[in-house]
C-alpha cells in the first residue's frame, strides 16, 4: 500500500510528485472516505488555486459535497469544521517549506489532525481504487463560503481579557510572511485594540518577503523593526500561520521553547497548576518553571498531533512545541498562532513586558546533530543505544531520552531520511557539546559494526 500522508499530510513540488492528477485521485480517496460535507481552505501557495480544484473536483466525483473557505490560516479551518458539522476539511498547505512545494493535510471532524489509522482508510482506498462513483444525479456541489475569518477571529478575541489588551495600548510589529496568517491576524490585533506595524502582510505565493520558517534568519527584518519602532513585542508566523514565534521588547528573537515557558507558566498559575504536554524534544526549561508552579509536565512522541490527542485524553491545561506551535484546549485541540499571539498579548498586558517575563525561564543551550543510517539499520540502532544506556535514567517515549547529571540527549531516527538525529541539552554550548559527543560516540560505532 502507498503510504501518502506523513507527520503533516502528503507534501511535494507543485507540478512534479504535487500534480493534478495525483490532487484529483488524493480528493477522490478523501470524498469516498469522508461521505458527506468537506470543508477545503488554502493557504497563499502560488499552487493553491489548481490543487484545491483538483482535490475539490475528486471529493464531489465520490459523492461528497465540498465547501470552499478560500484562503485561510490551518487552524482557522479546523476551527470551522470543529463547529460547522462538517464531516472534515482539507487543507492545502505545505507549512513552512519552501514556495514550490505544496501538500494536503487531512482534518477530522473535531478540528483535530486526522488520526493516522483513518489516513490509512484513505490511502488503502487511493492504493486499490476503491473510488465511489456514484450516477451523475448523485454527485457532490461545491459551495463557497465566506466569512470565516472573521469569526474564527472574533472567538479568539472573546477568550482572551481583551479590554486589559486594548487599555495597554501596545504597539507591535507583525510579519505573516506573506502567508495565509495575512487574512486573520493584521484584523485580529486591530479587534484588540493594537496597533500593528505590518511586515509582509499581503499573501504572496512566491514568498518575495522572506522564506516562511520563522528562524532567526528569516526574521532579521522583524527583529530591526521592532527596535527601529520600540514596539512592545515583533510576531511571526510561519507559511500557514499555525505557529507563532515572538521578538521582544528589546528586539531580541525568543526561542520557541521559551516563548511556549512562558505561556505555560501563566497558565498553570491561572489553574493552580494542572499539567502540560510536550514532545520528549522539548528543552527542560519549560518543566522546570511549570513544576515551580505546581503544575506538571508529560512528554509525549514528536509531533502536535501527538501531543493534542494527550492533552485531550488527560484534559491538560497547556500543550505546545519548542518551534512555536501552541495548544490551548478551550479555543481548540490544534496549534493556533492567533490564538498564540492573543495569549501573548494578554500576558504582556496583565504581567509586563516579555523581556521581563523571560527572566523566569532558565537559559538552555541546545546541540543537534545527524549522522547517515540507512533505514534498515535504524531499529537495531536504537535498540543497541538503549541497552547500552540501561544503567541511566532513561525516557524511551520515542529514541532513547538520556539524562546525564548536566543535561540531556536525545537520539532518535527520523521518520522520513535515511538519518539518526541526536539532540542534547545542556545549561551552556559546552555542556550541551559535552553529551552531544558523548552520544555520539557511541551511535557512531554502532553504525561502524
Ligand atoms: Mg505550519
Amino acid at each position: 500500500m502507498t503510504r501518502l500522508f506523513g507527520t503533516n499530510g502528503v507534501r511535494g513540488i507543485v507540478n512534479q510528485d504535487m500534480s493534478v492528477e495525483f490532487a484529483l485521485e488524493v480528493g477522490r480517496a478523501i470524498g469516498t472516505f469522508m461521505g458527506g460535507r468537506v470543508a477545503i481552505a488554502t493557504d497563499s501557495r502560488t499552487s493553491g488555486d489548481m490543487l484545491r480544484s483538483a482535490v475539490s473536483a475528486g471529493i464531489v466525483s465520490a459523492g461528497s459535497d465540498v465547501l470552499d473557505l478560500g484562503m485561510l490560516p490551518t487552524p482557522a479551518l479546523q476551527y470551522y469544521v470543529k463547529n460547522s458539522g462538517a464531516k472534515g476539511g482539507v487543507m492545502i498547505t505545505a507549512s513552512h517549506n519552501p514556495p514550490e512545494f505544496n501538500g494536503i493535510k487531512c482534518v477530522d471532524h473535531d478540528g483535530t489532525e486526522m488520526p493516522r489509522r483513518k489516513e490509512e482508510v484513505i490511502e488503502r482506498i487511493y492504493s486499490e481504487r476503491d473510488f465511489a462513483l456514484p450516477a451523475w444525479n448523485a454527485v457532490g456541489r461545491i459551495a463557497r463560503m465566506d466569512g470565516v475569518a472573521s469569526s474564527y477571529t472574533n472567538a479568539i478575541r472573546r477568550a482572551v481579557d481583551r479590554f486589559k489588551v486594548q487599555e495597554a495600548g501596545l504597539t507591535v510589529v507583525l510579519d505573516c510572511a506573506n502567508g495565509a496568517g495575512s487574512i486573520t491576524s493584521p484584523g485580529l490585533l486591530e479587534a484588540l485594540g493594537v496597533r500593528a506595524i505590518t511586515l509582509n502582510c499581503n499573501p504572496q505565493g512566491t514568498f518575495p518577503g522572506h522564506p516562511s520558517e520563522p528562524t532567526p534568519e528569516n526574521l532579521r527584518d522583524l527583529v530591526a523593526a521592532v527596535k527601529a519602532t520600540g514596539a512592545a513585542l515583533g510576531i511571526a508566523h510561519d507559511g500557514d500561520a499555525d505557529r507563532a514565534i515572538f521578538v521582544d521588547d528589546k528586539g531580541t528573537y525568543v526561542p520557541g521553547d521559551q516563548s511556549l515557558t512562558v505561556v505555560a507558566s501563566h497558565i498553570v498559575q491561572e489553574h493552580g497548576g494542572g499539567t502540560v504536554v510536550t514532545p520528549v524534544s522539548t528543552s527542560s526549561c519549560l518543566e522546570e518553571v511549570v513544576r515551580r508552579h505546581n503544575g506538571q509536565v508529560i512528554y509525549t512522541k514528536v509531533g502536535a498531533p501527538t501531543v493534542a490527542r494527550r492533552m485531550m485524553e488527560i484534559g491538560a491545561v497547556f500543550g505546545g512545541e519548542e518551534n512555536g506551535g501552541l495548544i490551548f484546549p478551550e479555543h481548540q485541540y490544534c496549534r493556533d498562532a492567533a490564538m498564540a499571539i492573543a495569549k501573548m498579548l494578554e500576558i504582556i498586558a496583565l504581567k509586563g513586558p516579555l523581556s521581563e517575563l523571560l527572566k523566569e525561564v532558565p537559559c538552555r543551550s541546545l546541540d543537534k546533530r545527524k549522522l547517515p543510517c540507512p533505514d534498515d539499520k535504524k531499529a537495531w540502532v536504537l535498540e543497541q543505544v538503549e541497552a547500552y544506556f540501561a544503567d541511566r535514567r532513561t525516557d524511551l517515549t520515542d529514541g532513547v531520552k538520556v539524562y546525564f547529571e548536566e543535561g540531556w540527549s536525545l537520539m532518535r531516527p527520523s521518520g522520513t531520511e535515511p538519518i539518526f538525529r541526536i539532540y542534547s541539552e545542556g545549561k551552556d554550548e559546552a555542556t550541551a557539546k559535552r553529551c552531544g559527543d558523548e552520544c555520539e560516540k557511541v551511535v557512531r560505532e554502532l553504525l561502524e559494526e
